[in-house]
């Protein structure tokens, strides 16, 4: 495999080579070599959708010792200079100054056969300049097996139910101690290492770029923006003299698609700070992530996340917050009525949102065309479920697999046990009577015509935490078979199959789901 380097003549690198934390000025790199770990490592998953369809490399070099040494920092790709980007961010709502790589290096940039080029990053392969500090407890530039687990299930999962993801393509895990006080409650615990390869179309962050503005690097901030618009924006003209203003708009309006995406599937990202939001929209830096259960505006699945700011109902806000904080610094490069135009891009974004999560759960529920009422069906069912707290993922599941009859005689098999909760509400028999009405305005449309468009949107299988956990404290134990099955379930969200339903995967969640805990640290 032939790697290049991120465009390096075109970005600075660090003159200083030595690797300890400090703060950086006037680079976007720091050269830093992956720290291997000392004990044995092994193989724990692989993707071979992102080795074969991503990386053009066949399945079976995953056997190879060489793919080991790759993936798990102890070997170079030929001709690779390791790098770990420097970076800022907004943190819980306040500037947090420089944060950067801390635990990940970027190995390589490999245009595959397609032409598409991917950054290729190890997650946990060691202390940078940009890590944190040692006091905290967590700044060995590790990562540490349950969250691995975590990242490499959850953004393959993402991937298929067509969110734009970072993926993963391989996870290994090493016998070399990590201590980990999970729940920041002086229970600290020996963990073991991990890392994960991930590979994305670029790890630029909204964070890359505030960096720079926030100490008058202008001159940097405008060769990253024509950077990333050179490389991943090419309809917009780089000798535009709006093209600031043509790449914020982009921007803005991909977040709100990528915001009413994660909501469609019930996903909260857990720590939406400026340094965990792509400038290329898509879903990075998976940590205490978590699809909900029960449907809740206020699930949280971060349990350090004291103050609820990041909670799934406040997402949204949260990226319109993080917009703001990318037109901040994009402002510094904007001549006044520029400004003004950014701003109202910015006003934008609201109606954005909500026109994309109008379709997307018309969608969901089946409908075609418009109805000036579908607003008020959404919202209405929404609001249901929120009372009944029945299942996201299997409310709207079960109703893509019932049929238009049993819904009429409000007849919901036993097997439905998701609608059957929601049918527990009074008005439930009201929202059915609306809901049919509706699909009878559905031009063209029959019944099998609606399930099947349904069940190709709603999933009947999504990575809830009660499965990672379980999947994660197996492999704690080596067993990573059911890493193994997880994967290769969630390929295919969509499609029943007897495995995920034996294993009970898309039952009513055990009573231990809701005593899982996760947090940054996790
Ligand atoms: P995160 O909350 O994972 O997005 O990380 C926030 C910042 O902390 C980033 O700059 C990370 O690189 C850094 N960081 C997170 N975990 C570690 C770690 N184990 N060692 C060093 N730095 C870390
Ligand atoms: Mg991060």
């Amino acid at each position: 495999m032939v790697v290049h380097m991120v465009n390096a003549a075109a970005l600075p690198i660090d003159s200083i080579q030595e690797n300890y934390v400090r703060e950086v000025y006037g680079i976007i790199f720091s050269v830093v070599y992956p720290t291997p770990f000392k004990s044995r490592v092994r193989l724990v998953a692989v993707s071979k959708e992102v080795l074969e369809g991503i990386l053009d490399l066949d399945l079976s070099v995953s056997g190879s010792e060489d793919f080991l040494q790759l993936v798990s920092g102890a070997k170079l790709i030929l001709g690779s200079l390791p790098l770990t980007h420097r970076y800022g961010g907004h943190q819980f709502g306040s500037w947090a100054g420089q944060l950067g790589d801390g635990r990940a290096h970027l190995i390589g940039v490999y245009t595959n056969r397609l032409g598409v080029s991917w950054e290729l990053q190890l997650k946990g392969s060691g202390r940078t300049p940009y890590s944190r500090f040692v006091a905290h407890g967590d700044g060995d530039g590790r990562a540490v097996l349950h969250s691995s687990v975590r990242e490499f299930l959850g953004s393959e999962a993402m991937h298929y139910l067509g969110i734009p993801t970072s993926r993963a393509a391989s996870l290994v895990v090493s016998d070399d101690d990590v201590w980990r006080d999970r729940f920041y409650n002086g229970n600290v615990r020996k963990e073991r290492g991990a890392i994960v390869l991930r590979v994305a179309k670029s790890w630029f962050r909204i964070g890359s770029l505030e960096i720079l503005a926030h100490s008058g690097e202008l001159d940097l901030l405008r060769m990253v923006l024509d950077h990333v618009i050179d490389e991943h924006f090419p309809s917009i003209n780089l000798y535009d003299p709006n093209r600031y203003l043509a790449f914020f708009s982009r921007v803005v309006s991909e977040t709100a698609n990528l915001m009413a995406l994660w909501m469609s599937v019930g996903f909260a990202h857990g720590v939406c700070n400026t340094d965990n939001f792509s400038l290329l929209s898509i879903t990075i830096d998976y940590g205490p992530f978590g699809f909900m259960d029960s449907y809740d505006p206020d699930f949280v699945p971060n349990t350090s996340d004291d103050e609820r700011r990041y909670k799934i109902g406040n997402q949204a806000n949260v990226g319109m917050f993080n917009l703001n904080k990318l037109l901040q610094a994009l402002n510094l490069l904007l001549a006044p009525r520029q400004k003004q135009l950014a701003s109202q891009i910015l006003e934008g974004y609201s109606e954005q949102y909500y026109r994309c999560f109008t379709e997307i759960f018309k969608r969901k529920l089946g409908l075609l065309g418009n109805d000036d009422e579908d607003n008020y069906l959404i919202a209405f069912l929404l609001k249901l479920m929120e009372d009944s707290r029945a299942d996201f993922t299997m409310t709207f599941r079960q109703l893509s697999e019932i049929s238009q009859d049993q819904l009429k005689d409000l007849s919901i098999p036993k097997e439905f046990w998701a609608l059957q909760d929601v049918a527990e509400h009074e008005f439930f028999s009201h929202w059915v009577n609306l809901y049919l009405l509706r699909l009878k305005r559905n031009k063209g449309d029959s019944d099998f015509e609606r399930r099947k468009r349904m069940t190709g949107i709603n999933p009947r299988y999504v990575l809830r935490n009660w499965m990672a956990e379980s999947a994660a404290q197996k492999a704690e134990k080596n067993d990573f078979s059911e890493v193994r099955l997880l994967q290769q379930i969630l390929q295919f969200p969509f499609q029943a199959q007897t495995v995920a339903e034996r294993a009970g995967y898309a039952q009513r969640p055990p009573a231990w789901a809701q005593e899982v805990k996760i947090s940054c640290s996790s």
